[in-house]
């Protein structure tokens, strides 16, 4: 069954500038802006302008200009966080959840970046 939208999600109003946002970084295919509700010192969402639902649409869907800058952006966001373990940083992690399983609040695709203390393991044994 194909992706089904929903243009009324509380990122589709953020990108039509209905609600605000705290903007970390933005280009003309991504944007990535401070989550509301921080769950470490860095927590940063990165999501593509483009309509996309979660991470397999947006990969299927999504023109090589948009996967690249996406992708960028979320480089580029870690580097000027000092997080990257590539550079002299303690690391991060990126999460991306999806459908009912993933428990994903938000039908637009995002990224989370979170960095800043120690992660713990990445999901509580089953
Ligand atoms: P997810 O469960 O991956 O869909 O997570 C959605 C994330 O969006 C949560 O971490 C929320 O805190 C965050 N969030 C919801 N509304 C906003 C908002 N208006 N601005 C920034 N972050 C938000």
């Amino acid at each position: 069954m194909p992706f089904a939208y929903d243009d009324q999600n509380i990122f589709a109003k953020i990108l039509r500038g209905e609600i605000p946002n705290d903007t970390v970084m933005e280009t003309d295919h991504t944007l990535a802006f401070n989550d509301i509700r921080p769950q470490a010192p860095v927590h940063v969402l990165v999501i593509p302008k483009g309509p996309y639902v979660c991470h397999d649409h947006f990969a299927a869907e999504a023109s090589d200009a948009e996967l690249a800058d996406f992708l960028r952006v979320t480089a580029r966001i870690v580097a000027e966080a000092g997080i990257s373990p590539g550079d002299g940083g303690a690391g991060y992690r990126t999460i991306s959840n999806a459908g009912q399983d993933g428990v994903q609040e938000v039908p637009h695709y995002h990224l989370h970046i979170l960095g800043g203390r120690p992660l713990g393991r990445m999901l509580p044994p089953a």
